[in-house]
């Protein structure tokens, strides 16, 4: 896999065009400007890899737009270390922008496929900081739990308190809530049993489901 010239030029672009949809994280646009976001697709998408878009990776899911990748990450507010689970896997490219941003990324993904791919991409691509799990993100990662921050990268009909229960106090969750859109929410656990709820825009994303998919 090559990283080119061209390749940067593109991914300055794309910096450019969120910054101005509103994107204003210097440490987030700059870990969008330094990862190939093309290593992340098929071939076939390379031309295409920094329109902002979404785009199939396979099993009928899709990578996230990179402006839906920055908002979320922003909203997370992240601290170098911190231990993040992000619930759909995908690509890989989310938890690798993670990753970049210094957080310990726990990653889980119910379609073993993907599962599978993603994690032996991230290790030829170097990124070591994400911990691929194969499983229903339903139940989050008890063994690994409590967490700084928790992303839903799939859109849910609810707010999962089985979630909830595996976030640290003044912990941070972000997810979709919606059934055919979304609205982006940041959950801030104030303590065992409060949360402060805040919501933003409206989203599109694939949905949060039950259960597995083994090949
Ligand atoms: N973060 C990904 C976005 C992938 S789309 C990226 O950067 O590419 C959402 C992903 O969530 C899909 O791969 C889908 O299979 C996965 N997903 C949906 N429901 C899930 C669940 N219950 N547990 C784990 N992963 C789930």
């Amino acid at each position: 896999m090559k990283d080119t010239y061209y390749h940067k030029g593109m991914r300055r672009k794309l910096v450019d065009e969120l910054k101005q949809k509103g994107i204003s994280d210097e440490k987030v646009l700059q870990a969008i400007g330094a990862l190939p976001r093309h290593f992340f697709l098929d071939k076939a998408f390379e031309e295409q890899a920094y329109e902002d878009k979404a785009f199939p990776i396979g099993q009928g899911q899709t990578i996230s737009q990179p402006y839906t990748v920055a908002f979320q990450t922003e909203l997370l507010n992240l601290k170098i270390g911190d231990r993040i689970l992000e619930i759909g896997t995908g690509s890989g490219y989310q938890a690798a922008i993670l990753a970049l941003l210094g957080a310990e990324v726990f990653t889980v993904e119910r379609q073993e496929v993907l599962y599978q791919k993603t994690k032996l991409l991230l290790k030829q691509i170097g990124i070591h900081k994400v911990r691929c799990f194969f499983g229903d993100g339903n139940n989050g990662l008890p063994a690994f739990a409590p967490f700084d921050k928790i992303l839903v990268t799939a859109g849910s009909t609810e707010i999962p308190d089985n979630l909830l229960q595996q976030l640290n106090v003044n912990g941070i969750m972000v997810i979709p809530v919606g059934s055919l859109e979304q609205e982006m929410k940041q959950i801030v656990k104030l303590n065992s049993t409060e949360t402060q709820v805040e919501t933003y825009g409206t989203f599109k994303f694939v949905p949060f489901q039950k259960g597995i998919n083994k090949m």
